[in-house]
């Protein structure tokens, strides 16, 4: 595999043309400006037309800006509540089984009218490793990849652990990723 690494030429000459450093100082200054131009006129341009998509430049101003997710993009995992208000989690416990770093830990309970619930579920997203197969296990989609990237960071790692009811987000708000679920992983194309 050694072939496909660059390897670093130690014993380089310089021609006359390097060895008289200024016009090398050019060439890199050249370099820098032919990306910094472009990059500040098509910039300029977006702003004055207002269509974002003209600027050339890859980065973009978070988080004024946010980037668009792909639909297939694995964020914190969360838990569903269903329309009636409730989680659609039966507290079935194979998201516990599946999880590899076991980062999930639930208890179930019963209900009134019979269902089953988990009467308490924690995710240790500190542990996490965003693999999905608790997702795939699923068999309520109750828990799914959400696309939050940006409550993922903590200074404490306590505060990564989250209850019932840090995970739990309505149904409505996770759509796109439900959509996606049934299109992309449980469809027959996938068997
Ligand atoms: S994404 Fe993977 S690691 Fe994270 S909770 Fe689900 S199964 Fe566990
Ligand atoms: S989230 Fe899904 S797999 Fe996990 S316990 Fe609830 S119903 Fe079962």
């Amino acid at each position: 595999m050694a072939g496909q690494y660059k390897k670093v030429n130690r014993g380089v000459t310089l021609t006359l043309w390097e060895r008289l450093y200024i016009p090398e100082v050019l060439r890199g200054i050249m370099i820098t400006a032919g990306h910094f131009f472009p990059n500040l006129i098509s910039t300029a341009k977006a702003y004055i037309t207002g269509k974002p998509e003209q600027r050339k430049i890859m980065t973009i101003y978070y988080p004024e800006e946010l980037p668009t997710i792909p639909e297939a993009y694995r964020g914190r995992p969360v838990l569903v509540r269903g329309a009636d208000g409730k989680e659609k989690c039966v507290a079935c416990g194979l998201c516990e089984v599946a999880c590899p770093p076991k980062c999930i830990s639930l208890t179930g309970g019963m209900r009134d009218d019979g269902t089953r619930y988990p009467t308490t579920y924690t995710l240790n997203g500190a542990v996490c490793i965003f693999c999905g197969l608790c997702e795939e296990a699923c068999p309520e989609e109750a828990i799914v990849m959400s696309h939050d990237y940006q409550n993922l960071c903590e200074y404490d790692r306590s505060l990564m652990v989250y209850d019932k009811e840090a995970l739990l987000i309505p149904q409505e708000k996770l759509t796109r990723r439900l959509d996606y679920i049934r299109r992309r992983m449980y469809s027959k194309c996938n068997y």
